[in-house]
């Protein structure tokens, strides 16, 4: 029988997973929660600091966690990583790919750099993790899980390469459910709405006064969702919890694309 992805062993011969985007927000959050749950856990991040500075963190707290150094648009970086991860632990069982940048513009303003980055890290970061990672998946029986957004499900205004990247993986993790669910891996996909992170921040930052406030009002739930409350259906997901759950779009964002809402309009 297959162990439980998630909820077995103890640190030192634990369930092992990859996550990247593992510095900051949801990633730093989701590895945090599978660490919590018997994880051994590899942090990947072009962010190396911030991901050498949680590994220290989780270490310390008797979690066997080791930092990466690993951009998501390098195939050469992402496969030295997993090669590592096999080789030092000798299996993968969970996969979050959290990594992932925020490009703003509508179509009249988005320059082909701009939209080449957006499909190249956001679309681009969970195939390359994917490849390297579902021949893993493959011995352990284990689960994917990619972070897209609720502009992977709907249109944003503004966000046109964005929601393109999101929506590219959306349909990305749906057909590895497809393919590769015949061979016990399952593969689903988040969508949260805006959550509380470094990258909320820069967008509100830079947007208009007064957005921020028109984007919570707009959730039924009246808040952004923490990335905590994100990370709990990522592991969710990935766990035995999860066992009949494949090629599911899980939408975390308060029912902020449930329909039209007008509820809090007027604040
Ligand atoms: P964040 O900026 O706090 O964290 C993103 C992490 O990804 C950072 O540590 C960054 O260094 C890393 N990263 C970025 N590009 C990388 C690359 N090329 N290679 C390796 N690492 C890279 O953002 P977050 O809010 O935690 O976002 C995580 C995921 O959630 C993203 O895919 C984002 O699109 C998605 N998301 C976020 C929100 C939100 O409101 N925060 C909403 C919906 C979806």
């Amino acid at each position: 029988m297959s162990r439980d992805p998630v909820d077995g062993g103890a640190a030192s011969n634990g369930p092992v997973a990859v996550v990247t985007g593992a510095a900051s927000g949801i990633g730093r959050a989701t590895a945090t929660a599978l660490a919590v749950r018997g994880h051994r856990v590899a942090l990947l991040d072009r962010d190396g600091p911030g991901a050498s500075a949680l590994a220290r963190a989780l270490t310390d707290q008797g979690t066997d966690a080791r930092a990466y150094v690993c951009d998501v648009t390098d195939t050469a970086d992402v496969e030295a990583a997993v090669s590592d991860v096999g080789r030092r632990w000798g299996r993968i069982d969970a996969v979050a790919a959290c990594a992932g940048i925020e490009v703003l513009g509508d179509v009249a303003s988005l320059s082909d750099q701009a939209w080449n980055r957006a499909l190249d890290v956001n679309a681009g970061g969970v195939l390359r993790l994917a490849r390297a990672t579902v021949p893993f998946l493959v011995e352990t029986r284990g689960a994917f899980v990619a972070v897209a957004s609720d502009a992977g499900v709907t249109g944003a205004q503004g966000y046109a390469a964005y929601a393109a990247s999101k929506h590219a993986v959306v349909g990305l993790v749906r057909c590895m459910a497809l393919d590769h669910g015949p061979a016990g891996v399952r593969s689903n996909v988040v969508c949260p709405a805006f959550v509380e992170t470094p990258m909320a921040e820069r967008i509100f930052a830079d947007s208009d006064p007064g957005e921020r406030d028109f984007y919570r009002r707009a959730v039924p739930l009246g808040r952004f969702a923490r990335p905590e409350e994100v990370a709990s259906a990522i592991v969710h997901l990935l766990s035995a919890e999860a066992s009949y759950s494949n090629g599911m779009v899980y939408r975390v964002d308060g029912g902020s694309t449930a329909g039209y809402y007008v509820g809090n309009a007027a604040g």
